[in-house]
């Protein structure tokens, strides 16, 4: 995807405070997730990797276009009915919380967006946003479109929600090999299968479903087979998941190593990054500031 498209990819800390969060704790997780994405595969020379909150413009499109963002779109949403259910108060950032993606994928005037499919509706709010402010101040906006990979539906361990870190059900990328092989074994399988020489039903099976993703296709159909025949017991198909899943971490843990041995490599990415984005933002807002009318510009014409 880097090579096709110019990428934007960004560590979005302003979304994380919509949560109850500790200020050192946060600031810990983004440079973990900037050691996870590079290692796993971003190449800061290829695309741009930035942090949210180090481009203001980001805040700042996000209050224009709550301005044309009907409360009612925002209340429908199933992630914030979802994320303010049973809580005692709800702050406005979360319902505020897709306003700021749509200022996330325009800033950019990005074409394409790669989501899981939960974040369909949030993408298609965005496209609102954009065709709303385009009626309003002037064709400017691109309506956004989804690119939904293989991916776009992971569940968690629990076989049930999303892999979600905030709901915990997740296997951790750089978490050590035995770490991995525990979680794995934590997850939940065919409920038929209460002995192991019940036959199982690998098709309603998440760790089944996430051999997918780690396990050559030879070996998972072997392993399909011999969940039907009940000549394999979960612990054992557990165990290839979590063995071909440390393969495949491998390398991505060792590059991780690297960099949190030279943390300046991973500042000075995140700077560059930062410098290139606000670049295209600074631009977009003139623009926008000028259409709606706002800015110094406004009372000096
Ligand atoms: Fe799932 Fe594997 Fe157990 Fe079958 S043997 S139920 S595929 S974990």
């Amino acid at each position: 995807m880097i090579d096709e498209y110019e990428c934007f990819y960004c560590i979005v800390d302003l979304h994380a405070i919509t949560r109850e969060y500790e200020p050192d704790v946060l600031k810990q997780r983004v440079f973990d997730m900037a050691v996870s994405l590079i290692s796993a595969g971003i190449d800061p020379e290829r695309c741009t990797l930035f942090v949210q909150s180090h481009i203001p413009e980001h805040t700042e499109l996000t209050w224009l276009f709550n301005t044309v963002t009907p409360l009612g779109d925002l209340g429908r949403m199933t992630q914030f009915k979802e994320k303010s259910a049973g809580l005692e108060s709800v702050n406005a950032g979360l319902l505020n919380y897709p306003v700021l993606q749509a200022a996330d994928i325009l800033l950019y005037l990005a074409d394409y967006v790669p989501v899981g499919e939960d974040q369909r509706q949030h993408l298609e709010l965005s496209r609102e946003i954009a065709r709303r402010w385009n009626a309003r101040f002037g064709e400017y906006f691109p309506e956004p479109e989804t690119l939904v990979g293989d991916g776009g539906r992971v569940l968690g361990l629990d076989g049930v929600a999303k892999m979600s870190k905030s709901k915990d059900n997740i296997i951790p990328v750089l978490a050590s090999p035995e770490e991995t092989v525990a979680t794995v074994r934590s997850a939940v399988t065919d409920p038929a299968r209460v002995r192991k020489d019940d036959p199982g039903n690998p098709h309603v099976c998440n760790v089944f479903a996430l051999h997918d993703f780690f396990t050559d296709p030879v070996e998972r159909e072997d392993l399909g087979i011999r969940c039907q025949t009940a000549t394999i017991g979960c612990v054992q198909c557990k165990l290839r998941l979590a063995e071909n899943l440390n393969d495949r971490l491998s390398p991505i843990r060792e590059k991780a190593a690297e960099l949190n041995a030279h943390p300046e490599r991973v500042h000075e990415i995140l700077q560059a990054g930062a410098d290139r984005a606000s670049l295209i933002a600074r631009r977009t807002m003139e623009h926008v500031l000028d259409s709606m009318g706002l800015g110094r510009d406004a009372v000096s014409a």
